[in-house]
């Protein structure tokens, strides 16, 4: 399932190659990509217009386009994005023919069963393809325009956990008061925007803490390293190009790296890297949980803090 870091590869892979080319034919196969909006809704606000920027937003990955518009697209559990550069171009666009082969285009077509499992394309003014895939039909996309596009992140997303925002004072904030378990928070988009199974367990073993700890248990010292271990799972990852465990696949159709190096994630019964205690596997919030039960603090509920001033 895709998280930030492999919806950010999509991103910095498709940046460079599709903006500032025009979306000249857009073709919705699935209407469920759209929905409650018929697919005629996405088509018409986004044919014809110039893509202006490649952006993320937690995991969605934003076409920026001219007029105010912006597609936003959602891989959910088995979507993915594809590019296929052009075909042949007119003569002497080399470096467009060169492309081809860069991105591996021509297999993309020859042998993957990924399109059977198309539900979108758009059609760029170079003669490339943008190829929306997902077997298991939960990836959406939304046409938004002007201040629509603020405001349905700010309802959906909170802190980026890659930006300056993320500190971890901001992160006690919002963990303050709560009891949900730390990786129930972590998944919760609205708290920090991004992470999902794999991640969360893989920040919560880097930071030391487990996962059934209530998130508003962090004092300062934990959010400290909790907000450094996010950032440094999510990193990793980055360099890694992802992880591929089920459908994920990047914009040029290849796996991601970062499977082979889940610290805990996926891990049961092996030896922890840092203790070598033996990694458990527990269910939380309905989601597969990895952890190590030798160096992960469960912490303690903390009393409310009592009104400011009462104090010391
Ligand atoms: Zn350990």
């Amino acid at each position: 399932v895709p998280e930030l870091p492999e919806v950010e590869t999509i991103r910095r892979q498709l940046e460079p190659e599709v903006a500032g080319r025009t979306i000249v034919g857009v073709e919705v196969l699935d209407e469920r990509w759209t929905r409650p909006l018929p697919p005629a809704a996405v088509e018409d606000a986004v044919a014809g217009r110039r893509i202006e920027a490649v952006e993320r937003r937690g995991k969605y990955l934003v076409l920026r386009l001219d007029g105010g518009w912006a597609l936003a697209m959602h891989l959910r559990m088995t979507g993915n994005l594809l590019l296929r550069g052009p075909e042949g171009g007119p003569e002497g666009h080399v470096a467009d023919l060169m492309e081809v082969d860069r991105l591996g285009a021509p297999r993309l077509y020859e042998s993957s069963a990924q399109l059977r499992h198309l539900r979108a394309r758009l059609d760029l003014d170079d003669g490339s393809e943008l190829l929306f895939t997902d077997a298991r039909r939960f990836g959406h996309a939304v046409a938004l325009r002007g201040p629509e596009i603020d405001a349905y992140f700010a309802s959906r997303l909170g802190l980026e956990p890659l930006g300056e925002e993320l500190t971890a004072e901001a992160l006690c904030r919002i963990a303050a008061g709560r009891t949900a378990p730390l990786k129930s928070f972590l998944l919760n988009q609205t708290g920090i925007a991004g992470i999902g199974n794999i991640y969360a367990d893989e920040a919560l073993f880097r930071a030391g803490l487990h996962p059934l700890s209530p998130a508003g248990s962090m004092r300062m010292e934990h959010c400290e390293a909790l907000r450094e271990a996010i950032v440094d799972a999510l990193e990793v990852a980055l360099l890694m190009g992802g992880s591929s465990i089920d459908d994920y696949r990047d914009a040029r159709g290849e796996r991601g790296t970062m499977q082979d190096e889940f610290l805990v994630h996926t891990r049961e019964g092996e030896d922890c890297p840092r203790c070598g205690q033996v990694i458990r596997r527990i269910v939380v919030g309905g989601r597969s949980t990895y952890f190590c039960p030798g160096c992960q603090t469960r912490l303690r509920r903390r009393p409310r803090p009592r009104a400011k001033g009462a104090r010391r």
